[in-house]
């Protein structure tokens, strides 16, 4: 039998999977840079995959939903009012 490394099929969202963000947005995150660890996992749980490599949030998709604040381990992100 090989032993070669067997790897589990992963797909992501695309940038914006469900389009611009309109002016329905009630709550927009705003990351906080003391707190934060750059552990990256919010951008491995958001819907639309709109955190970047710099963690930087891309407002035009982000659809405000709070994932990103709930699953962020040091509570480094807020939802204010958009
Ligand atoms: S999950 Fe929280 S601590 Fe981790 S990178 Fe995001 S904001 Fe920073
Ligand atoms: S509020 Fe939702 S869509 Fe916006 S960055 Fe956080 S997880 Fe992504």
């Amino acid at each position: 039998m090989s032993r070669d490394r067997q790897r589990l099929a992963i797909s992501r969202p695309k940038q914006g999977a469900a389009g611009k963000t309109g002016a329905w947005r009630v709550f927009k995150p705003v990351r906080d840079e003391g707190k934060c660890n750059r552990c990256g996992i919010c951008a491995l749980y958001c819907p639309d995959s709109v955190i970047d490599e710099d963690l930087e949030i891309d407002l035009e998709f982000c659809k405000g939903c709070g994932i990103c604040a709930n699953e962020c381990p040091k509570k480094a992100i807020t939802m204010v009012r958009d």
